[in-house]
């Protein structure tokens, strides 16, 4: 039987089977020996990734990290461990950089320096104490900083989570220090590096100073609404996400986020056919929004509001989940919608919730917003493995013709020509990552697949 893209559900397994999927469907992943039962270094978050890496490494100094690096035959960092693909895992060493703490802003309080350790619930509260903030932060802010600009991750509206980086300081294959800045011809290609150009010890960005955002929640929206107004619904805030089932010709929840500057925000009783939340909600909308950021346009710092989840509760479905995500051109954004409506049925049985966001072109040769304005279509699937395997395929198939970027920390099943063929710069990056890293201590199977392949 062909599953995707051509591809025999033997071929896929094999491939899996290889370390490219490794346990990305755990179930299937394991029982073909791709991750190492009991294995010390554990899994991601979300428990569908046990890492085939055979240690685990803390280094506490730079110096530290060089020593590894260099006595290491394969080696990769992770982050806070929230990818869904298998792209941070290593046959070799694992290193947490979890000890490099660093928060340093500028004299001229323009930019940050931040350690590969700290994360953005950790970064945002003392810039805020220190009158600044982050442009840009996606669903959750428990990721750290790193991690999330190596996989382009995004909130919406604004640019992807790597745009606001001026600088990265590396430690390359040979255990070199390396510092890329705004002025090298390969910072573009070394800031969304996924892990493959080298192992970052600090990342630099540009802040703002700190703002306010006040949240709104809209209800059941009509589809043809949304779909006839999608330009007007999407600026109507500084970040706003549309959440559906792809069912009942409805989009179940829209989130407005917008500037407090901005000022008082009344649509009326109805907006686009919509009506306004009766109290905080969930994206799910029968799930308790305890764990959500406030809405009903109460007034708060950013970066409490940008995010949908608080960072002192578990985000989303606590983990009972999978995700997946493909970026496409936003010209397209009514048509894909309409085309993921076409087969809402056919998925529901794996879909928990979707949501619909806008990220802004960049010129990080390997995000998935690489010049181009961008729509992206997200999924929260359950953590049926056997389900969500069967519709994945469903939306690759439905997607395929607006050429889709998947998300490198989620889960997809594309073709390696197919990802291979969206990124115009892909052997630049090569030729980068061969420089930095002549042995490909930083490869692993999914990269091996997916970007050198
Ligand atoms: C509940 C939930 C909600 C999410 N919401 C969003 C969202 O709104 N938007 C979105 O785009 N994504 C979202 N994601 C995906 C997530 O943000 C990304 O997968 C992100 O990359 C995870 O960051 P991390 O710190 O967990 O990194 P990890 O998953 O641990 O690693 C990610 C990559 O970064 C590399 N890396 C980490 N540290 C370093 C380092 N020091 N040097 C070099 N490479 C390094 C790893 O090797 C790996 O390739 C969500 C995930 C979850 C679980």
């Amino acid at each position: 039987m062909l599953l995707w893209d051509g591809q025999s559900r033997r071929e896929v397994l094999r491939w899996m089977a290889a370390g490219a999927g490794a346990a990305m469907l755990p179930g299937v992943g394991r029982a073909l020996g791709a991750a190492p039962a009991g294995s010390s270094v554990g899994t991601n978050w979300a428990g569908n990734v046990t890492f085939s890496a055979k240690e685990i490494r803390r280094p506490e100094t730079v110096e530290e990290l060089q020593e590894l690096v260099r006595k290491s035959g394969a080696v990769r960092a992770v982050g806070s461990r929230h990818s869904f693909s298998p792209i941070a895992d290593t046959p070799g060493t694992l290193v947490s950089l979890e000890h490099f703490k660093q928060i340093s802003v500028s004299g001229d309080k323009a930019t940050v320096d931040v350690g590969t350790g700290v994360k953005y619930s950790e970064l945002c509260p003392e810039l805020q104490r220190q009158g600044l903030a982050v442009e840009n932060l996606a669903s959750l802010p428990h990721v750290t900083v790193v991690g999330a600009i190596s996989t382009a991750t995004h909130g919406s509206g604004t640019r992807n989570l790597a745009g606001p980086v001026t600088a990265i300081e590396i430690i390359n294959g040979r255990g070199e220090r390396v510092e890329l800045t705004e002025r090298d011809e390969d910072f573009n290609g070394a800031v969304v590096g996924l892990g493959a150009v080298g192992l970052a010890t600090r990342a630099t960005l540009r802040v703002l100073p700190s703002f306010e955002v006040r949240q709104w929640v809209w209800e059941n929206m009509p589809l043809a609404e949304y779909a006839e107004h999608f330009d007007e619904i999407v600026k109507a805030g500084y970040s706003v996400s549309g959440f559906t089932t792809w069912r009942d010709d409805r989009v179940s929840e829209i989130w407005v986020k917008r500037l407090a500057s901005d000022g008082d925000w009344n649509p009326g009783a109805r907006w686009f056919g919509a009506t306004p939340a009766p109290r905080d909600r969930h994206p799910i909308v029968a799930m308790d929004a305890s764990a959500c950021t406030a809405q009903m346009g109460v007034p708060g710092p950013a970066w409490e509001r940008l995010p949908h989840f608080r960072p002192d509760h578990p985000p989303s479905s606590k983990g009972k989940e999978r995700h997946s995500e493909y970026l496409i051109d936003r010209r397209h954004a009514v048509e894909a919608i309409r085309a993921l409506y076409g087969v809402g049925d056919q998925i529901a049985k794996a879909l928990q919730i979707s949501e619909i966001r806008t990220v802004r072109a960049d010129e990080r040769w390997m995000s998935t917003a690489y010049q181009r304005e961008c729509a992206c279509m997200h999924f929260t699937w359950t953590d049926n493995d056997a389900d969500v395997v069967a519709a994945i395929p469903i939306v690759e198939a439905a997607l395929d013709r607006f050429a889709p970027r998947p998300h490198w920390g989620k889960m997809f099943v594309r073709s390696r020509e197919k990802v291979v063929g969206q990124y115009p710069r892909i052997r630049d990056f090569r030729e980068l990552c061969t420089r930095h890293d002549p042995e490909g201590k930083f490869r692993n199977a999914f990269l091996d697949r997916y970007v050198f392949g």
